[in-house]
């Protein structure tokens, strides 16, 4: 049995569905993280998202105002900091629930995945001679051609489907998306109105992703996108970091050891969560704090962080959990081992939320700050709170940070919502009013 980094009141709570707030013991332990993949890997990504800009423009028309580039605004919330955070300093959203193209932060990670393996293809068909060639030649005949005879695979529960769908399909590629029985019905919908093979499994998300995995390894020219296992998606995600300080920046917001700024990344498997650490840890150092939130009943990176570098991540199984939450996106039983030993001495630590929760912040999110997510989107909201939890001032004290408390930044990311159909949105906040008296029928 793996040892975790858990006592007995916290695994109490993880099996009993208790929010709670896990602080990671092995923060600032660099000894713990062996094999961190390297930050000129964010630069690379960067760059390969600068040279695909002006065909992602061309593809999409809502690309025209950011010349090619998907990027998500970072909003001030006044009103929302006023609900949410007992902590003082100033609380933002940055909107990766609006993100173009995809409609969440899978349009980071996944977009890029897409966009190595087209390069990739298209240098050693010799249709781009190097990176510096005019890469709207992939628009052409001869790439379009070239991508058709190449399927792009991969497993979801929606939303990474999404993304892989979208631009696989722009491309030329055949693509084809292995969902689990829990994924929702207008994003099956969606995909299939562009072309996009979806396969329906009657299993979880891991088993969805095996499955798919299986399928095209058995083709080699399929090419299978890992959520649980990929480098690529990773450094798609680390690029919001390098995003985000620019916008900081512009907004004149300090971040160093007297302005800290707190992140708050909703999880599922872990990549993309795991991506924007890495790449805020690489920019800010101890400036920054990463907390993971991630729904009572799949806390899957909690149990992956709280094991040791090169452990098997523990499945929310093993704790009597059922992945049963509406939040898709996080809905995973376990979590990816290469994201938790990339980070394991990044991250700050992970709290939980119930469902109940996280319908009563998107209904929040609506009321004071006029933005639309879905739920899962909504958990970072619950983040400010937590940290004010007697866990959480043991941390803020430990890192010595409650002196600064009045100058720091907390920025809750929301993943999703922007694709979500106005009737399904309606269902979110009925659920949320009806959750919030429970005894109106
Ligand atoms: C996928 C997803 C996440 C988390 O990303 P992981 O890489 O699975 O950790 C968070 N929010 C939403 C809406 C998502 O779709």
């Amino acid at each position: 049995m793996t040892h975790l980094h858990l006592t007995s009141p916290q695994a109490d709570a993880l099996r009993s569905g208790t929010p709670l707030l896990w602080l990671n013991p092995q923060y600032q332990t660099p000894a713990a993280a062996p094999a961190r993949p390297d930050t000129a890997e964010i630069y690379a990504a960067e760059a390969r998202l600068v040279r695909f800009a002006p065909v992602l423009q061309q593809l999409f028309p809502e690309l025209d105002a950011s010349n090619g580039l998907i990027e998500s605004d970072l909003l001030p919330t006044p009103a929302l900091h006023n609900a949410i955070n007992p902590l003082g300093g100033q609380t933002l959203i940055k909107a990766d629930h609006a993100l173009p193209v995809a409609g969440s932060i899978k349009a980071r990670g996944g977009i890029h995945e897409v966009l190595c393996f087209a390069e990739q293809l298209a240098l050693e068909a010799g249709i781009l001679n190097n990176i510096h060639d005019d890469y709207r030649q992939l628009l052409q005949p001869a790439a379009i051609a070239l991508f058709n005879r190449y399927e792009i695979a991969v497993g979801s529960t929606g939303n990474l489907g999404l993304s892989i769908g979208i631009i696989g399909a722009a491309l030329g590629f055949k693509a084809s998306v292995h969902m689990s029985v829990d994924a929702k019905e207008w994003k099956k919908t969606r995909l299939r109105n562009r072309g996009v093979t979806v396969v329906e499994h009657n299993a979880d998300y891991s088993a969805a992703v095996a499955a798919g995995r299986a399928q095209a390894a058995a083709d080699p020219f399929s090419y299978f996108v890992d959520d649980e296992n990929s480098p690529r998606l990773f450094m798609g995600y680390a690029v919001a970091a390098l995003r985000l300080k620019q916008q900081l920046a512009t907004q004149q917001i300090l971040v160093d050891q007297q302005h800290p700024l707190f992140v708050y990344l909703p999880a599922g498997v872990g990549g993309a969560p795991g991506g924007i650490t890495f790449g805020l840890k690489a920019l800010f150092g101890d400036s920054v704090h990463c907390f993971f939130a991630e729904p009572v009943q799949a806390p899957c990176m909690l149990l992956g962080m709280a094991g040791s570098a090169g452990n098997e991540p523990v499945p929310v199984y093993d704790f009597g959990l059922q992945i049963d939450t509406d939040a898709d996106g996080l809905a995973v039983g376990t979590a990816a081992k290469w994201v938790c030993d990339a980070v394991r001495d990044g991250l700050s630590g992970v709290f939980t939320a119930t469902d109940s929760q996280l319908y009563q912040q998107l209904l929040q999110l609506k009321q004071l700050e006029n933005l639309q997510v879905e739920p899962s989107a909504a958990i970072g909201c619950a983040g400010p709170g937590m940290l004010s939890s007697a866990e959480g001032q043991q941390y803020l004290q430990a890192h010595k940070l409650d002196q600064h408390m009045d100058q720091a930044t907390h920025l809750i990311w929301t993943t999703g919502g922007s694709f979500v159909p106005d009737s399904e949105y309606k269902g979110y906040i009925s659920k949320a009013i009806e959750k919030s008296n429970p005894k109106v029928s």
